[in-house]
């Protein structure tokens, strides 16, 4: 998906859901107006009726009086307006006086008939023979303790339908007006929030590997956005960093296999300048044979080096590493013995990791190496396997040379050397540490030092416990 693609399409989402969602709060919102607004308007109607209705029994009978009528009028005033009324007997004949604008008798329901029987009242919407529902009241009149006559009170209700009606039309215009302004309103906040990525992609779209020192603007307001940019300038970093190191290391690695490359080519040459004696020859063989020899060490060490940092290989399997330590301290008693120091294991104990046990071995060996190789003659190195809060813990002990405080971190690196050991050189291009270091993180484990120049080092691994 290209950037402009995902820009507009975010911005389309989300102004499409805020539409969705404002839509369905105003058509609920609507919903429940309507139906409570038709709800009051009946209510008023029902209330309305049932006055005239009061007043038309208060006043008078069913008897034809002008005098009545002029009282009603009087009492009345505008709620009479729009309305009829007629009364009926107790059997529900129309009888009496009939007032209003409708000729025709009013109905009498089945329903109301016998509720006003029982002396109740009715509320009702019928159709009569027209163009409009009418809600009819029919009320019971009760003297003695019987119904005597009822009266029945009409109003159309086409001005009650007329205004929910318009209430409804209306409504059906605001909605997709408020709705569609809101969704423009919302497609332009869109737009603004999210500008600030579009300026952020189109520099990280500039940044390449060959660049790397770029960097994303923030707005300086400390809102999300500019969290983003400090994460993608943080990754940045990181990458830059990681880009150094590997260039470093190409450099780096170039140079170690120039230097036996050279000394062959200047050797072979030499020697094919005459005609030389076989035991020139040899000699000269020989020595190409050691820089050889130096060279596929080289080679197999950046091996080792970059698969593991690839990660562990092979079984992830628990690893015993009592014998390894036993194993190699016997490799380094070796060493130590031709060196003049004494190596000795000072606690073992049976625990286990998980991993690859040949790397692992590769990465304690590195460090046992390194213990002999920079003790002189007559020191010492202890090597103890011990369990310490909960993980695994390996440490080597010298009494050599020691590390000066500030290279502490960086004897670590691919194919740093320290000045103080150039003396001790055994041809080591700087690989043992970094090996041991990747091996250790691959398995989840650290590696510490801990020196004191001149007087020793020692390097602790910790390796979860399997
Ligand atoms: P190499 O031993 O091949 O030079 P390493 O990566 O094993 O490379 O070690 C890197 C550097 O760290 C060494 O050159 C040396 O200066 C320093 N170093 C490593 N181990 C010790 C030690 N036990 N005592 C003192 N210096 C050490």
């Amino acid at each position: 998906m290209t950037g402009a693609r995902l820009r507009l399409s975010l911005r389309t989402t989300l102004t499409l859901w805020y539409s969705a969602i404002l839509l369905a709060i105003l058509v609920a919102i609507g919903a429940v107006s309507y139906s409570w607004l038709s709800w009051s308007l009946h209510q008023d109607l029902d209330a309305s009726l049932l006055t005239v209705a009061q007043v038309i029994k208060d006043t008078g009978s069913s008897d034809v009086s002008g005098e009545s009528d002029a009282l009603l009028r009087q009492l009345l005033g505008p709620e009479l307006y729009d309305k009829f009324f007629q009364f009926l007997d107790s059997e529900g004949r129309p009888h009496g006086r009939r007032e209003g604008g409708k000729a025709e008798v009013l109905p009498l329901s089945p329903q109301a008939r016998a509720r006003a029987a029982r002396g109740q009242r009715t509320i009702e919407t019928v159709v009569l023979p027209g163009p409009e529902p009418v809600r009819l009241l029919t009320l019971p009149v009760v003297r003695e303790g019987r119904v005597t006559e009822m009266i029945q009170v009409g109003m159309a209700l086409r001005r009650t339908l007329a205004v929910r009606d318009r209430y409804f039309d209306t409504l059906m215009v605001l909605i997709p007006l408020g709705v569609g302004l809101a969704a423009l309103g919302g497609a332009i906040i869109a737009r603004i929030a999210l500008r600030p990525v579009d300026e952020m992609a189109s520099t990280a779209r500039r940044i390449t590997a060959e660049d790397l020192s770029r960097r994303v603007e923030g707005r300086g307001s400390g809102d999300e956005l500019d969290r983003l940019a400090d994460t993608l300038n943080g990754m940045l970093a990181r990458l830059e960093d990681a880009f150094g190191q590997t260039r470093r290391f190409a450099a780096d690695a170039a140079h170690e296999l120039r230097t036996p490359l050279t000394a062959l080519r200047g050797g072979i040459e030499v020697a094919l300048r005459m005609e030389r004696t076989p035991e020139e020859y040899r000699r000269v063989l020989a020595s190409s044979l050691e820089e050889v020899q130096r060279l596929v060490r080289l080679a197999e060490d950046l091996l080792l080096l970059s698969r593991s940092l690839a990660g562990p290989e092979g079984v992830r399997g628990p690893v015993d590493l009592e014998p390894f330590v036993l194993e190699v301290f016997e490799l380094g008693a070796r060493l130590g013995q031709a060196a003049g120091v004494a190596v000795r294991v000072d606690a073992t104990a049976p625990l286990a990791t998980r991993g690859d046990g040949g790397a692992l071995r590769r990465a304690l060996l590195n460090l046992v190496e390194n213990a002999v190789k920079y003790t002189p003659r007559g020191g010492k190195v202890e090597i103890a396997l011990t369990r310490a809060d909960g993980v695994a813990e390996i440490t080597v002990a010298d009494t050599g040379i020691g590390i000066d405080a500030d290279e502490i971190e960086r004897i670590f690196e691919p194919f740093h050397r320290l000045e103080a050991a150039r003396a001790y050189d055994t041809g080591g291009a700087g690989l043992g540490l970094a090996i041991a270091r990747s091996i250790v993180i691959a398995h989840g484990g650290t590696i510490t030092v801990e020196s004191t120049p001149g007087a020793g080092s020692r390097f602790t691994v910790r390796l979860p416990l399997a």
